[in-house]
């Protein structure tokens, strides 16, 4: 059973889980591989999301983050998955981690060609569902860890 920090499976929590892939990715073409998700919880109030980051984002990068997102949701991006071997899943470098709770074969969404991420789902099936990204506030979690506070849709 997938949880992932879903508090439920509304199309609004969907549509939250589905945009922190696009963050993930969006974070990590603006600050290196080395960054990654530490945690999430999404509501159909928000979305929450924790990544390693010992700094205040500056609003200049909340910006370039957003319309980055914003971009790839209005692209209306296919969402798909595949089941695959561990080994495959690390050659095609997708993010997610790669500890011993996953075994053998394990499953990957992908956003288009911009976004590969382990999960267990559920997603919208176009990014376009999403309708709209917007960061609402964000603060310092500690141990390095940075946390911010999402919305979606209208
Ligand atoms: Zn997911």
């Amino acid at each position: 059973m997938f949880r992932g920090g879903l508090a439920d499976h509304s199309e609004k929590t969907i549509m939250g889980h589905t945009a922190t892939h696009l963050l993930h990715k969006a974070l990590r073409d603006m600050f290196g591989e080395q960054l990654h998700q530490t945690g999430s919880n999404i509501t159909s109030e928000r979305v929450r999301f924790d990544f390693n980051f010992d700094r205040k984002l500056e609003d200049s990068e909340i910006a370039e983050i957003e319309k980055t997102v914003n971009e790839k949701i209005q692209e209306n991006l296919p969402v798909h998955f595949e089941i695959m071997p561990l080994q495959k899943a690390k050659e095609l470098d997708a993010i997610g981690l790669f500890d011993a709770k996953y075994q053998e074969d394990v499953k990957v969404y992908f956003i288009a060609d911009y976004s590969k991420e382990f999960c267990g789902g559920p997603h919208v099936n176009f990014t376009g569902e999403i309708k709209k990204f917007k960061i609402i506030k964000q603060e310092n979690i500690g141990h390095g860890q940075r946390r911010i506070y999402c919305v979606v849709g209208e």
